[in-house]
């Protein structure tokens, strides 16, 4: 075995204020997902970003590791129900 260490479950990738965040590490990542903010999949047996609202596990998100982290970035999440701005 090679590479680095494995990913625990305490490991946070990075806090959004109000959203919790655990990586989804690649070997538990056994379903498809859709990425809320750049719209595109998340395949199978990637590792990625798993964020809820604080409280609302049933509103998780899958998100890719580099969307979550400009989400952190930007200190705010623009997910599907927010700054679409279109009718
Ligand atoms: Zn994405």
């Amino acid at each position: 075995m090679s590479g680095p260490p494995a990913d625990g479950p305490s490991l946070t990738p990075g806090t959004v204020p109000g959203y919790d965040a655990r990586l989804v590490p690649a070997f538990r990542a056994a379903k498809a997902y859709h990425c809320p903010t750049c719209e595109r999949p998340i395949p199978p047996g990637t590792g990625h970003v798993v964020a809820w609202p604080e409280g609302i596990v049933d509103e998780r998100r899958h998100w890719h590791h580099h969307c979550w982290r400009l989400a952190v970035r930007r200190g705010r999440v623009s997910g599907s129900r927010d700054t679409r701005g279109g009718r």
